[in-house]
């Protein structure tokens, strides 16, 4: 393992020791010290995803703006799908996919709630006149330091948000995607370094990264490509909305072997590789982006 820097930058990216800070679940981007970086000035679009159609969960902040922004510079018109808690932060997101000249739809609603999610992929494909892209991106995560202080109702409500939602909404998907398109879904290194205070989380990601595989089969039978993305430790409002111990967040990345958190920006471009005709033969893969880790 490579010798950990004591830089305060690397790779371009400042190392950054967030003040000790808390929001309720889900947490909001504004109020996040410092702010995330989802690339609203840095990206560049090259016109990689010029005509097509996306829906993201989770769209209104953290890694799925990134992905939203970028996709929209790449020419692709935008579903945000979110709680409707989050709307100042959709409402910003759409105003920078709006500056790109392309469509924005809005879709708040719970994933929990089943009439929700086994209509979104629908309706999103009716807004935008078809959906050549899903991003299955929303999740829950809750710090719990051990398994007996670890609720049913916890649980249940992880793996609700993180793995039965993403059952639904590829299912729908299927029927809807064109060939040539695709599914990314979200895991994480959780997955496969899982921490021992996110237990639940953890185990909805390593379930992820096991679906991902068997529904890529399944899909390129019809000539639909999915794929999964594995964040390490990203700066979004996940982390202060009791994703981590509030103590713990001021350290939060600096166990990578670049010594710091990644930021949004630095999640989104595998998802635009994924997602654009470039990666025509990648399929039932994982982009490992975590800033150097443990990982198969
Ligand atoms: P985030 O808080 O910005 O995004 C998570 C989103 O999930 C929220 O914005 C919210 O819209 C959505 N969500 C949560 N519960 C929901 C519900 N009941 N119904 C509908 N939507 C709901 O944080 P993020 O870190 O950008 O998370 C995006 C994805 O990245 C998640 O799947 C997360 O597990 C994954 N991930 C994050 C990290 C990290 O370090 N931040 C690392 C690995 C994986
Ligand atoms: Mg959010």
């Amino acid at each position: 393992m490579p010798e950990q820097s004591t830089d305060s930058q690397r790779a371009g990216k400042e190392r950054i020791s967030p003040p000790e800070q808390h929001q309720p679940e889900p947490g909001l981007d504004s109020k996040m010290t410092p702010k995330a970086d989802h690339c609203e000035r840095s990206y560049q679009g090259h016109d990689r995803l010029k005509g097509k159609r996306a829906l993201i969960t989770g769209g209104d902040s953290g890694i799925g703006a990134a992905v939203a922004i970028a996709f929209a510079r790449e020419g692709a018109d935008v579903a945000l799908a979110y709680l409707p808690v989050e709307a100042s932060d959709a409402l910003s997101v759409a105003e920078v996919l709006e500056d790109a000249g392309v469509e924005v739809e809005h879709f708040p609603g719970d994933l929990r709630d089943r009439t929700y999610r086994d209509s979104l992929v629908e309706q999103a494909a009716k807004a935008l006149g078809g959906l050549d892209i899903l991003v299955n991106n929303a999740g829950k995560q809750i710090s719990v330091d051990s398994l007996e202080e670890l609720s049913d109702d916890q649980v249940e409500a992880t793996f609700d948000v993180n793995i039965f939602a993403m059952f639904a909404l590829s299912r729908a998907a299927l029927k809807v995607i064109p060939e040539g398109g695709s599914i990314i879904n979200t895991t994480s290194i959780q997955a496969f370094d899982p921490s021992d205070n996110l237990m639940d989380y953890a185990a909805t990601k390593g379930a992820i990264s096991n679906f991902t595989k068997s529904l890529a089969a399944q899909a390129a039978k019809k000539g639909i490509r999915a794929n999964a993305v594995a964040p390490g430790p990203i700066w979004t409002p996940l982390q202060p909305s009791d994703g981590q111990p509030v103590e713990a967040l001021p350290e939060f990345g600096h166990d990578t072997w670049l010594g710091r958190a990644g930021q949004p920006v630095e999640v989104s471009p595998a998802y635009v590789f994924l997602a654009s005709d470039e990666a025509s033969y990648i399929v039932g893969s994982t982009i490992h982006v975590n800033g150097g880790k443990n990982q198969p």
